[in-house]
């Protein structure tokens, strides 16, 4: 893979990840909540994207498992979308 090739792939999947960043996890304040993580992944597990051996999306690369349940993600194609509701 080539330095432009490697830049276009870092840059895609920043796109990717909108606003959410890996780290959010950490923050309870960035993380959604467990009811509206589970209905985002029952979406995915029932979406042609998914890949159920890796629980990862074809279209962002992520660990759906993960992803969903940050606050600030959204689906790639628009199945699901960011949670925003104020943080409590
Ligand atoms: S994030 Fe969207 S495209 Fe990816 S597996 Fe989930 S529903 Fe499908």
């Amino acid at each position: 893979m080539s330095e432009e090739e490697k830049v276009s792939a870092w840059k895609q999947w920043k796109k990717n990840l909108g606003e959410a960043r890996p780290w959010h996890l950490f923050d309870p304040v960035l993380r959604t909540t467990e009811d509206i993580a589970a209905l985002r992944y029952n979406l995915c597990k029932g979406c042609e994207h998914f890949i159920s051996a890796t629980t990862q999306c074809t279209k962002c690369g992520c660990i759906m498992k993960a992803k969903t349940l940050l606050k600030n993600a959204e689906c790639p194609v628009g199945k699901w979308g960011r949670d925003l509701t104020p943080s409590s």
